[in-house]
């Protein structure tokens, strides 16, 4: 497998938990490099419900090794109740790591994203209030404050002093909030310190080890591509960078130690929050796409807007992540209906395009130009193989992968594990087969 970069191609929640979690099974270290506890994945092993917010999936196998890199941002509140929730299970979290340059959420910047969405009325940007946000822009700031931090308690009693008067001032000044008490604070986040001191290493230098050591890395993406700062939907967009160079910039490893980038994409479409989405199905089978594919968000219980699969969207993630490969999650979720549209290009103004626009007001003015394929109105979700597939079924996968000119690795066909059809050679052949180190092909 050697150094994997698993990236959602759409606007997250594409079913990346799975799909990573059955890669981790071959991979030796799993490391998480953008986002915090905003994402969500939600992993089924033998009818057992996980859900992450910020350990990697690989902690569920035993001998992984789980990274949380400096790209992410940590409430260590939410992670100490992730890392109990897992002990609790008897699941062991000795094999976690924590860089100490990832930034860390504070209570003030919980207070001021949710007083900055509801100050924004109709421009809100549906930010699921968790703090990330602030914590990112604390860190462009350079006002942030960093696992390292937490664990001198002198220091982060200076530091904090200051940041939380200047923090109430904002509160305060300009949200009408009560300030925050900064001794409770300081004392809240030692705690927290000692808690996690165990687990905070330069994980940078943990990540080369295990390259030069010739280990399988699998990089795990929070998010989706529509969702990065700089190439999503901005505004709609989360504060980090999921898309695939996201991950050496939130790991410290550089390029060219990576091979191979596979994209998770659902057989359809889905949104949440605000934001154009030219796809979107608000009618009957919108609802049937949203209650047979239970699309509610891990995190935050919000209802996902439904859509039609979008192969323009699908195209650009090709070409922003250098995806070379695609997993197709949720097929199972069409296996009801008649007919199946996809969008195979835009129109903008009367002029039809292939091409993603990077500009959000023309993004919303842009209409789907649809292709419709039948359906395939069997079950699939037993299918293991390409061959037991319904052959309509098989149709739309190859229809995508031709739109998208890249193959199709695996499709899933329901949550849990098993439900998964492997496949390296699926339509056009990857452009370099799944292997392991040592050359030998990976079975997943
Ligand atoms: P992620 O953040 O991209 O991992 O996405 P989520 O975990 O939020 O959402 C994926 C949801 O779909 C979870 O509830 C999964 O258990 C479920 N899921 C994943 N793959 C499939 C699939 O192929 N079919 C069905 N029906 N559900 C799936």
């Amino acid at each position: 497998m050697a150094n994997v970069i698993v990236i959602g191609s759409q606007w997250g929640d594409e079913g990346k938990g799975k799909i990573t979690d059955l890669l981790s099974r071959s991979a030796d270290v799993v490391v998480r490099y953008q986002g915090g506890v905003n994402a969500g994945h939600t992993i089924v092993v033998q009818g057992q419900t996980f859900k992450l917010h910020l350990i990697p999936s690989g902690i569920l196998y035993p001998g992984t090794e789980c990274i949380i890199g400096c790209g992410t941002v940590i409430d260590p509140q939410v992670l100490i109740k992730e890392l109990e929730q897992l002990e609790q299970l008897n699941i062991s979290t000795k094999n976690l790591l924590i860089s100490q340059t990832a930034h860390v959420t504070m209570p003030y910047h919980r207070l001021i994203d949710k007083a900055s969405e509801d100050k924004r009325g109709n421009h809100k940007i549906g930010t699921t209030g968790r703090g990330i946000g602030p914590t990112y822009a604390d860190k462009s700031e350079r006002t942030g404050i960093r696992m390292l931090d937490l664990m001198h308690p002198e220091e982060l009693r200076k530091q904090l002093k200051w940041t939380i008067n200047y923090k109430n001032s904002v509160l305060e000044k300009l949200y009408d909030l009560p300030p925050l008490d900064p001794e409770a604070v300081i004392e809240e986040y030692l705690g927290y310190a000692e808690r996690l001191r165990p687990f905070v290493v330069d994980t940078s230098l943990k990540i080369y080890d295990a390259v030069q050591k010739k280990r399988n890395i699998l990089f795990e993406g929070a998010q989706g591509t529509l969702l990065d700062l700089d190439h999503g939907t901005y505004p709609y967009v989360t504060s980090s960078n999921p898309v695939a160079g996201g991950a050496c910039v939130g790991t410290g490893l550089g390029p060219t130690m990576i091979d191979r980038v596979i994209g998770v994409s659902k057989a359809y479409t889905t949104r949440v929050g605000e934001g154009p989405f030219p796809t979107e199905l608000e009618g009957e089978i919108g609802d049937i796409l949203g209650d047979r594919g239970a699309e509610f968000g891990t995190t935050t219980g919000r209802k996902r807007r439904c859509g039609w699969f979008d192969a323009v969207i699908g195209r650009y993630a090709v070409r922003i992540n250098g995806m070379d490969c695609m997993a197709i999650t949720k097929l199972d979720v069409l296996d009801t209906l008649d007919e199946i549209k996809v969008c195979v290009a835009y129109e903008i103004d009367g002029q039809r395009t292939e091409h993603f626009p990077s500009s959000a007001r023309q993004f919303a003015r842009c209409r789907p130009i649809y292709q419709t394929l039948p359906g395939w109105k069997v079950s699939t979700t037993e299918c293991r193989t390409l061959e037991d597939l319904p052959k309509k079924a098989l149709e739309y996968l190859k229809f995508l992968a031709e739109l998208m000119a890249v193959p199709i690795a695996i499709v899933s066909l329901g949550a849990s594990r098993d439900q998964t059809i492997i496949v390296e050679d699926p339509i056009h052949g990857p452009k370099r087969a799944l292997l392991h180190a040592d050359g030998t092909p990976v079975a997943v």
